[in-house]
């Protein structure tokens, strides 16, 4: 497993292994959190959503798929990557509606539209069809990644709290909830749709905290977005972050600097080791 260096206890532990190499790796955990006049425990574990719990670019992917059969079925000669491909485009730059006007599944619906109108095609009932399609089957294939459950169910045996902190659009991202029955396994969930301010507002955290029953130091946050998840974490100054590089990209400076880097959530054990917690 690949780990950053710059774990915030990294100094103070180097200087003390020096003189203490006897101790034990718990013993050493204690001294180094008087080292720092910081608390060591974790009391809570706070998860993004998508691409970290879930695999969300793999539901995506079996949602356009079936897309593609259904136009296969409607309209046999047309090009669907093409519509598939355009919707895409469209839905990257602007997933729903920026002035709140137009319901998210109907702005999505428009979307396909305008994908279908680029292959000369105007049908706006196929368009909301196709929507139709790409949600059912999304939210069948939005199932847990292998080895949450297990993780959360491990966590909350040792009194950790865990929660979701995600961001997007409350329609869009409730149904993905509902959909890996996500209230039934976690002790805090926050949308940030819901909120007065997204991730990486330190607010959305710190409440995420307050429901948890803990302080950010005793809190981790994991997530696979730099922008929002880890430079959240860093400004509500959680006692650590861990990045989730699950395109296997690397971290190369891109973006705000996570204590911990890991690419699925099996390989946390290791990272709550660090912080004292074995399971
Ligand atoms: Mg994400």
């Amino acid at each position: 497993m690949e780990c950053l260096s710059h774990n915030i206890f990294t100094s103070a532990t180097l200087t003390l292994e020096r003189f203490i190499p006897s101790l034990s790796f718990a013993s050493q955990v204690q001294v180094r959190a008087s080292a720092t006049g910081m608390t060591m425990s974790v009391k809570a574990v706070f998860f993004d959503l998508d691409d970290t719990l879930v695999l969300t670019h793999a539901a995506d992917k079996v949602a356009h798929r079936a897309v593609s059969r259904l136009l296969a079925t409607r309209l046999p000669e047309l090009d669907h990557q093409a519509v598939v491909d355009s919707f895409v485009l469209h839905f990257v730059s602007e997933p729903w509606d920026p002035h709140h006007q137009i319901d998210v599944t109907e702005w999505r619906s428009q979307l396909w539209n305008r994908a279908l109108v680029c292959q000369k095609v105007e049908d706006m009932d196929l368009a909301r069809d196709l929507q139709n399609c790409f949600d059912s089957e999304r939210l069948l294939a939005f199932q847990w990644a292998s080895g949450v459950e297990v993780l959360v169910k491990k966590l909350q045996a040792q009194d950790i709290r865990v929660g979701i902190i995600t961001n997007g659009h409350p329609k869009i991202q409730r149904a993905k909830l509902k959909a890996c029955r996500a209230e039934d396994l976690f002790n805090v969930i926050l949308v940030g749709g819901e909120e007065p301010k997204e991730k990486p507002h330190k607010e959305i955290f710190l409440k995420a905290c307050l429901l948890a029953g803990c302080h950010p130091e005793e809190a981790i946050m994991v997530g696979d977005n730099l922008k929002t998840d880890i430079q959240g974490g860093l400004n509500a100054k959680f006692l650590a972050t861990v990045w989730v590089d699950v395109h296997l990209q690397g971290h190369a400076n891109r973006g705000p600097k996570p204590h911990h880097i890991v690419q699925n959530i099996v390989q946390l054990y290791e990272v709550l080791r660090q912080y004292g917690v074995t399971m």
